[in-house]
């Protein structure tokens, strides 16, 4: 079994946010607002991505804060106005010759999309893919979507495991269950938490932005750099805690993070490790685990005392027996 590390307390980290609304599409405020919110609240870069209507801001660019060209992607019931349909995240990847034309700043997309049967789904994520985009599952608990969606369709990079408008308005905002079942089913996706964000209040006392977020390490704080990154799964998605360090050392499994009440190792087929102080109630600040052959993946979720969770992206242990023993 190789070393390799996936998360290094020495790279720089840059915080985003691949999941807003504007004035664009259905959000409170305009995009330059919008722009301020976030690097108020110390982000480095975020996506602009209002229903059907393509964003290309480079404009707002700085030193140090980028915008990542996006849209959420709609519209797509399969039986019409009886369910909140299929919401995809679509962001412009720079590290790709696109198949057909990139997508213009404020070009919009006609909703309703008509449902042709079951592989509509698939024709949306693949015409977005053409045209040189990822694409995220959004919310897949708020959409009430079915698991066996998570295996029938490919093509898309991530899930969208914590989605904090959807808590902040129905409580129905984690999907890492979604997650465990594509990876249980031997898909390489990665977990993004994101705002959603449509309200940017910073008076309110529970604010629909700001809860959810990614923490990228990446070369630089470039859109190349960062989109390289999400797409290594170089990356970690959180409502609160750090994960500062992890990697596979000598056929362990050690995280590092913030202080947190629990780490559990999510691994499969069998239960890894779950960590908690129970008799002093001291922060947990590492752990590690034992990575067996036979296990597909192993993922982590620190959980912090206010119930807010860090969440690894997986180690796929095969990927760690190549050129081992
Ligand atoms: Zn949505
Ligand atoms: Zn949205």
């Amino acid at each position: 079994m190789i070393n390799k590390v996936y998360l290094d307390r020495k790279k720089p980290t840059f915080k985003g946010n691949l999941h807003l609304h504007t004035t664009w599409s259905d959000g409170s405020l305009p995009a330059v607002q919008v722009v301020e919110a976030f690097k108020s609240k110390g982000y480095h870069f975020i996506s602009i991505t209002d229903h059907d209507i393509y964003a290309r801001t480079d404009e707002f660019n700085t030193a140090d804060f980028v915008t990542l060209p996006g849209m959420e992607r709609g519209g797509l019931n399969q039986i019409a106005d009886k369910n909140p349909g299929y919401h995809f995240g679509v962001l412009n990847d720079p590290t790709v010759d696109s198949e057909l034309d990139r997508f213009g700043h404020l070009e919009q997309f006609p909703v309703p999309i008509p449902w042709v049967g079951d592989h509509s789904p698939q024709l949306l994520i693949d015409d977005m893919r053409a045209h040189g985009n990822l694409v995220i599952f959004n919310h897949p608990e708020w959409h009430l979507t079915r698991f066996e969606d998570m295996v029938k369709y490919d093509g898309f990079f991530a899930i969208e495991i914590y989605n904090h408008a959807t808590e902040w308005s129905t409580t129905s905002s984690y999907g890492a269950a979604y997650w465990d079942h594509a990876l249980q089913n031997g898909k390489r996706v990665f977990g993004i938490a994101a705002d959603d964000s449509h309200e940017h209040d910073p008076n309110w006392k529970f604010p629909e932005y700001g809860g959810g977020w990614v923490q990228v390490q990446a070369a630089a704080l470039d859109p190349v750099d960062i989109v390289k990154s999400l797409k290594q799964g170089e990356f970690y998605s959180s409502s609160g805690p750090e994960i500062y360090d992890l990697r596979v050392v000598d056929g362990q499994l050690m995280i590092e993070c913030s202080p947190c009440k629990f780490i559990m190792f999510k691994s499969f087929p069998q239960r890894g490790a779950f960590l908690v102080n129970f008799d002093s109630g001291e922060p947990m600040t590492h752990a590690s685990m034992k990575v067996e052959q036979d296990m597909h993946y192993i993922r982590v979720e620190c959980i912090d005392f206010q119930g807010n969770v860090a969440w690894s992206n997986p180690i796929f242990v095969a990927d760690l027996l190549q050129g081992g023993e």
